[in-house]
C-alpha cells in the first residue's frame, strides 16, 4: 500500500502550531497541520490572557526573553497588517509594600538586560495620577505590553497558511512516528498513515507524551511533564483600571493579576495550582476565597462576592513545583540528531507573544538541515 507524502507536518492548530506552520509555508514548502480537536486554538490557546507581554522577567539570554523581545514586535507588526485587534495599554507592575520596592529596580534591570529599556519607575503619586484607584508604595510602567485578540490571530495565521498552500486537518490526533534518517512515518489514531520530510511537534500540553511515542528519538530528550492550573476570576461591573495591573513576580507565575480584553471585561489571575492532569481545567470556586486578599494588596475597595469563577488554563510545565521556571525548550536535529524533527516543550508564558518570532526559528531550525 503506497503512504501519503507530505513535506512537512506540525502537529498541533494551538498558536504556536499555526505561526510554525505558517512560517514554513511561507518559505515555499508543503505543510499540512494536524489537530486532534475539532477546530483550531482550543488547548492553551484559548486559556491565557491575551496579554503581548514585553519581555520583562526572563532570564538574559534565555528563548524566553529573546523569542518573546522578537516575537512582541513581529507581533504588533503583524495585527497591524492584519487588522487583528489589539491594543497597547500598557501595563504597571506595583510595589505594596517598601521591601518590594527593590525588586523594582531589579525588575528595570532584568528588562534592560533583554533588551527593553522603556521601563519608568513611578511614585506611588505618578502611579495614582494613572490609575486613581490603586494603592501602591512605587510601581514600574510597560508601555509596551498589550492585548490582542488570540483566536482572530489564529485565524490569521491559518489564513496566511491556506493562502500560501498549506492546510490544517481536523480531529485528526496523531498516534505515534517512526523516526529514520529518509523520513518521518506518522500514524494517526484512524490508522491514517502519512511519510513526512520534517516534523514539527506543536502539541502543547500534550507534547512530551507524544514525543516519547517517537520511535528513533532517544527517551533522554524528552522532558517530563507538569501542570500547572492558572485559574481566572472575572469583576463583575466595569474595569476599574485602564492598563493592566501585576504584583511583583512569584515564583511559578505572575502573581494574581487584573488583565483585561478588548471588550473591556476584567479578570483576575491566573493563580498557580498544580495539578496531576492536562485536563484538569474546573476553576474550584473555593479558590477565589484567596484572590480577596492578594487583590486588596493593590485595590483596597473590591467588595466582596464581586469575583465570580472564570475559566483556568495549563501551564505545559517541563520542570517540578518549587524550581526556577524551565526555558523553552526546543530541540532540532542538531539536539536529538533525528533529521527533520522539531519538538516544542514547555512553550507556557509568554508563548502567545513569542509564536511568530518561535515560527521564524523552527524555520531557521529546519532550513539548516
Ligand atoms: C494560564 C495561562 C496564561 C497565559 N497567558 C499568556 C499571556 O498572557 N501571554 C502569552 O504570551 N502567553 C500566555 N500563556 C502561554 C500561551 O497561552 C501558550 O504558550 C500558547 O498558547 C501555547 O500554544 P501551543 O500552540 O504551543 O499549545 P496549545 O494551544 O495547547 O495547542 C496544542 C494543540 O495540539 C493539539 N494536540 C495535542 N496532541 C495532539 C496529537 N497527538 N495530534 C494532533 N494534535 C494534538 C491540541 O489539541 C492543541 O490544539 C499563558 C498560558 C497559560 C496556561
Amino acid at each position: 500500500m503506497s503512504v501519503d507524502q507530505v513535506d512537512c507536518v506540525v502537529v498541533g492548530a494551538g498558536v504556536v502550531g499555526l505561526a510554525v506552520a505558517r512560517a514554513l509555508a511561507l518559505q515555499g514548502r508543503e505543510v499540512m497541520v494536524l489537530e486532534a480537536a475539532d477546530a483550531i486554538g482550543t488547548g492553551t490557546s484559548s486559556r491565557n490572557s491575551e496579554v503581548i507581554h514585553a519581555g520583562i522577567y526572563y532570564p538574559q539570554g534565555s528563548l524566553k526573553a529573546r523569542l518573546c523581545v522578537q516575537g512582541k514586535a513581529l507581533l504588533y507588526a503583524y495585527c497591524g497588517e492584519r487588522g487583528i485587534a489589539h491594543r497597547r495599554c500598557g501595563k504597571l507592575i506595583v510595589a505594596t509594600s517598601q521591601a518590594q520596592v527593590a525588586q523594582l529596580q531589579t525588575i528595570i534591570a532584568k528588562a534592560a538586560a533583554n533588551g527593553v529599556h522603556d521601563l519608568l519607575l513611578l511614585t506611588r503619586e505618578q502611579a495614582r495620577a494613572l490609575e486613581p484607584q490603586l494603592d501602591c508604595v512605587a510601581a514600574v510602567q510597560s508601555p509596551s505590553t498589550g492585548i490582542v485578540d488570540s483566536h482572530a490571530l489564529m485565524l490569521a495565521l491559518q489564513g496566511d497558511l491556506e493562502n500560501a498552500g498549506g492546510m490544517v486537518v481536523l480531529n485528526s490526533p496523531l498516534a505515534h512516528a517512526e523516526c529514520s534518517p529518509a523520513a518521518i512515518h506518522l500514524i494517526a489514531k484512524d490508522g491514517t498513515e502519512l511519510q513526512a520530510r520534517s516534523v514539527v511537534n506543536a502539541a502543547g500540553l500534550y507534547a512530551p507524551a507524544l514525543a516519547q511515542r517517537f520511535a528513533g528519538l532517544s527517551a533522554r530528550f524528552v522532558p517530563a511533564s507538569y501542570y500547572a492550573k492558572g485559574n481566572y476570576f472575572t469583576l463583575s461591573g466595569r474595569s476599574p483600571f485602564q492598563r493592566l495591573i501585576y504584583p511583583v513576580p512569584e515564583a511559578a507565575g505572575l502573581g494574581v493579576h487584573l488583565t483585561i480584553d478588548l471588550g473591556g471585561q476584567a479578570k483576575f489571575g491566573p493563580d498557580v495550582q498544580w495539578v496531576d492532569s492536562p485536563d484538569d481545567l474546573v476553576v474550584d470556586p473555593a479558590r477565589g476565597d484567596a484572590f480577596y486578599a492578594e487583590v486588596r494588596k493593590y485595590w483596597p475597595v473590591l467588595q466582596d462576592g464581586a469575583l465570580i469563577p472564570g475559566y483556568a488554563g495549563l501551564r505545559p510545565k517541563i520542570g517540578p513545583p518549587h524550581e526556577p521556571a524551565k526555558d523553552f525548550l526546543i530541540q532540532g536535529p542538531a539536539e536529538h540528531g533525528v533529521p527533520g524533527l522539531v519538538n516544542l516543550f514547555g512553550i507556557e508564558s509568554p508563548g502567545l507573544t513569542s509564536a511568530l518570532a518561535i515560527g521564524e526559528h523552527v524555520g531557521d531550525l529546519l532550513r539548516k538541515q
